[in-house]
């Protein structure tokens, strides 16, 4: 374990602030799985704390981006749209100068209430105010962005004044190169995911025997992300309808309606319902084909499972390369129609030779260490940065 160098003076331990929002769920799971990391090789040696930087420090209407980001993903044109016209360093640069006015006050309270030895941003759209808060104030606290997105990733994550900035991929990477940021300044590590992902399996039989999932039929996991999002409902009624011989087991995450509704309707498969679950490596392990929305957390966390995917929605501009990645790399299907979900559900469940190439092709691409490997980074930064103030 590596200790912390501390200034001989200094017995305060350094805070993280960890700056996100629940736009989805994937910004708090990277978070608190960079933490948990940190807790588990650095454990008492640092202290953090999370906090949703629209809810609690931008003004209305961002302030309600968490509750907007459902919707708005239903307009899939709309938010492309969002996304290719402010992609760019110019672009990017513009949208904020526009914001500025409004939001540097909430920055500005932010800074006060939440003094840290290091800010690490997981979302895309803080990076340039946060590193233009921070000049203004001449602070050098350093700030260190772990990037999200697995390819398209956004001209926003890339801030000049970032002390570091963490992606998950080679092409992050060149993107981050592409935006003017230095090599130097960036590290390819992965996209953080839970602890409980790089231990070894339980063993399956009993880990189905304790989700009641029946032993002897292939079971298909369906997530829409955290807020149960895409075609989930249309999809799973499809495959119900097909009367392909599955278990359906679909997590609705935070969208209680979906739930709801899902809970209506008579299922003639065996099909287990759930809201959120906070036991997602059970659960892709446990099952034998994910069907879900392109979101880079449930990728990152279905390769280490070794859970071969059907892609059946994506957000258009932020999710468009994760496709590309999982299709192009031989660990899943892209599938955008809830027929051609059934049809290559069919066509896996009859070759289990080609649904296990998948699972391999799953594997290749895993990076189960990559969360200790950012809590190894981030306090590396913390070390640099506090040698080089008391040079
Ligand atoms: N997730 C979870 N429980 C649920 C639904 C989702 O823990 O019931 C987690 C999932 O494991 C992943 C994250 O939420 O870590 C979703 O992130 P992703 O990037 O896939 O999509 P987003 O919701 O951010 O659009």
């Amino acid at each position: 374990m590596t200790e912390l160098h501390s200034h001989p003076f200094q017995t305060k331990r350094p805070h993280i602030v960890f700056l996100f929002s629940d736009t989805g769920g994937g910004h708090r799971s990277a978070s608190n799985a960079i933490i948990e990391a940190l807790e588990l090789q650095y454990p008492q040696q640092t202290t953090h704390e999370l906090v949703d930087i629209f809810r609690e420090y931008a003004p209305p209407p961002l302030s309600h981006a968490p509750e907007i980001y459902p919707p708005l993903s239903r307009m899939p044109r709309l938010f492309g749209a969002g996304f290719h016209i402010s992609d760019g360093r110019r672009r990017a640069r513009l949208m904020y100068q526009l914001l500025w006015p409004y939001i540097q006050r909430g920055l500005r309270r932010l800074l006060r209430e939440h003094p840290a030895d290091l800010y690490v941003s997981v979302h895309q759209l803080f990076n340039t105010p946060m590193a233009r808060i921070l000049t203004l104030n001449h602070l050098d606290t350093p700030f260190v962005t772990v990037v999200t997105d697995l390819v398209t990733t956004h001209a926003a994550w890339y801030s000049e004044r970032a002390n570091r900035i963490i992606v998950p991929t080679q092409v992050a990477f060149d993107r981050g190169r592409k935006y003017g940021i230095a090599a130097a300044r960036m590290q390819i590590i992965g996209l953080p995911v839970a602890d409980q992902f790089r231990h070894a399996p339980r063993d399956r039989a009993q880990t189905r025997a304790e989700l009641g999932w029946q032993q002897d039929r292939p079971v298909a996991l369906l997530v829409g992300g955290g807020e149960g999002m895409g075609p989930l409902e249309e999809t799973a009624k499809a495959i119900d309808a097909a009367g392909l011989p599955v278990t359906l087991a679909i997590i609705a995450g935070r969208n209680k309606r979906l739930k709801e509704r899902l809970e209506r309707h008579p299922w003639q498969t065996p099909c287990f319902l759930y809201g959120f679950v906070q036991k997602m490596p059970d659960f892709m392990r446990a099952a034998d084909v994910l069907v879900t929305k392109a979101g880079p957390g449930t990728i990152s966390e279905a390769f280490i499972a070794g859970l071969p995917m059907i892609l059946y929605s994506r957000l258009n501009g932020q999710e468009e390369g994760n496709v590309d990645y999982v299709v192009d790399n031989g660990a899943g299907i892209w599938s955008p129609r809830p027929e051609s979900v059934v049809n290559h559900l069919r066509r896996w469940l009859t070759h289990p030779e080609e649904r296990q190439g998948a699972a391999q092709a799953c594997l290749a691409l895993a990076r189960p260490e990559a969360s200790q490997q950012i809590a190894a980074a981030l306090m590396e930064q913390i070390r640099v940065s506090s040698t080089s103030l008391r040079i």
